[in-house]
């Protein structure tokens, strides 16, 4: 991905995997292969490869950096996870770290770690392991967390079943950070300087907040999962199989759509493969991405 520049704000994306995703069907139920294909005039090449005939997703995580601060959005899966459930997650050693390092960012120059929600592909860089047990990876950082998001996953355990599951990711990947002390736990309300507030967009999970930057006159919003792949912008009406509050995550998802088509807003999604970054606009009597 180009940068974006808002502005001072500079933001970088950290990828972890990508590649082809699920079974379109699976990981969206809702979906028809003939609803993608309506779609795969601007879907393919990034979004959707026409030869395996299924979808495009990434892992990946954003540095923003403004004149006073460095931000980390998202933590993707982490390295040396025990997730048995995700094959691909399982032991997972990326060189992720490494590529954040290139940006020119180390560990303990990270000022807050944000997490859109606490799946496990959002919070595994959140630790480290260190002398046999999980450490917060940056020792200088304040996670900050949705308060409704936490208290879920707090009184709710793992919760689910399958490719996708936690297996224990809240246990290794976020109570190290409480018990470190290195923990917000936040409202609707927080902000960083004036740069960056909270938009809440729950139903994918029951704190899910998006990232709104504003700099420079522009504006840009990193989406974590309220979409998980572009073919939502055009059919918002299409969970994914991980959507907690399926009523919810629709009504919140076609707000989402609404409120930034044809806005010039910068979208940054999770998994939204290269290039990543693009805008809604409309396409006849739905939106598409454009990038
Ligand atoms: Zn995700």
């Amino acid at each position: 991905m180009t940068p974006v520049a808002l502005g001072e704000v500079r933001i970088d994306r950290i990828v972890e995997l990508e590649g082809l995703g699920y079974e379109p069907t699976y990981f969206f139920p809702e979906a028809t292969m003939e609803g993608f294909a309506a779609e795969r005039d601007w879907l393919v090449p990034h979004f959707w490869d026409a030869a395996a005939d299924t979808y495009i997703r990434a892992i990946q995580g954003f540095v923003v950096r403004t004149r006073r601060h460095t931000v980390l959005v998202d933590a993707c899966v982490g390295e040396g996870k025990e997730r048995p459930s995700t094959p691909a997650w399982n032991g997972l050693r990326s060189g992720w770290l490494d590529r954040l390092a290139a940006l020119g960012v180390r560990p303990d120059s990270v000022d807050y770690v944000l997490c859109t929600h606490l799946h496990a592909d959002h919070v595994g860089w959140n630790t480290r392991l260190s002398g046999g047990r999980w450490v917060p990876t940056f020792p200088n950082a304040r996670y900050v967390f949705h308060r409704a998001e936490y208290r879920h996953w707090e009184t709710h355990g793992d919760g689910l079943t399958g490719p996708g599951a936690m297996d224990g990711a809240f246990v290794d990947s976020v109570l190290p950070v409480m018990a470190a002390g290195q923990v917000a736990l936040v409202d609707d309300d927080f902000a960083i300087d004036d740069e960056f507030v909270l938009e809440p967009t729950p139903g994918h999970s029951p704190g899910h907040v998006c990232i709104a930057i504003q700099a420079g006159g522009r504006r840009a919003v990193l989406a974590g999962d309220v979409v998980h792949h572009p073919i939502q912008i055009a059919r918002p009406e299409w969970n994914s199989r991980f959507c907690v509050d399926p009523a919810l995550a629709r009504t919140t998802r076609r707000r989402f759509v609404e409120r930034h088509a044809d806005t010039g807003t910068v979208i940054l999604a999770a998994h939204f493969a290269t290039p990543t970054a693009g805008r809604i606009v409309s396409n006849g009597p739905r939106c598409k991405f454009a990038v």
